[in-house]
């Protein structure tokens, strides 16, 4: 497939120092507690195996999945599949790894809302600021993404360059 990357925005290291600084402030949060971090497939694989090895408390880890793109644009549907269902009464933080419109992610809040957990928080890696559609708010955010298709560390082209180290835009 054609494609060309435009320009790194976030290096590998860049990535690295955040997600370090995340974890340290969810560990400062949650003290005393144990978190679910609950990654959203398939973007936030890679975000959410590093978070996780930045929180120094006990940590469970559970998948589900939401798709709303296809290509470099919104198909503006959510479908929610596979929720786990023993969401009862953990500190579940939603990982995700962008927050663009925030359609997505307020599907699956209310979904998870709905199985009570003990409290819930979202988690992204990137955000996409100028382009919430919704009241979503991140209680946690990695870094400020601006308005690019973005490619790496998680998040594809059509299923590709989601294993580049860095983040970067790409020429669509
Ligand atoms: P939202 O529902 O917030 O509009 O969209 C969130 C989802 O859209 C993300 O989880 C991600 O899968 C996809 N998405 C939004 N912006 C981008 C982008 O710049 N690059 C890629 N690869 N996916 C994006």
């Amino acid at each position: 497939m054609e494609f060309k990357i435009k320009k790194i925005l976030f290096s590998e290291e860049e990535i690295a120092a955040r997600v370090k600084e995340l974890g340290e402030q969810i560990t400062k949060d949650y003290a005393g507690k144990e978190v679910t971090l609950l990654c959203v497939l398939k973007g936030s694989l890679i975000f959410t195996a590093d978070l996780a090895r930045r929180i120094d408390l006990p940590v469970q880890i559970d998948v589900c999945k939401a798709k709303s793109y296809a290509g470099s644009s919104t198909t503006g549907s959510v479908n929610l599949a596979s929720l786990p269902e023993y969401l009862a009464d953990k500190h579940i933080i939603i990982v995700e790894d962008i927050l663009d419109t925030g359609l997505t992610l307020a599907s699956l809040k209310n979904a998870i809302e709905e199985k009570k957990p003990a409290s819930l928080k979202i988690c992204t890696f990137l955000y996409k600021k100028d382009s919430v559609r919704s009241n979503i708010v991140p209680d946690y955010y990695g870094l400020i993404c601006p308005q690019e298709f973005v490619v790496g560390y998680g998040l594809d082209y059509n299923e590709e360059m989601r294993q580049l180290p860095y983040v970067a835009a790409l020429e669509v």
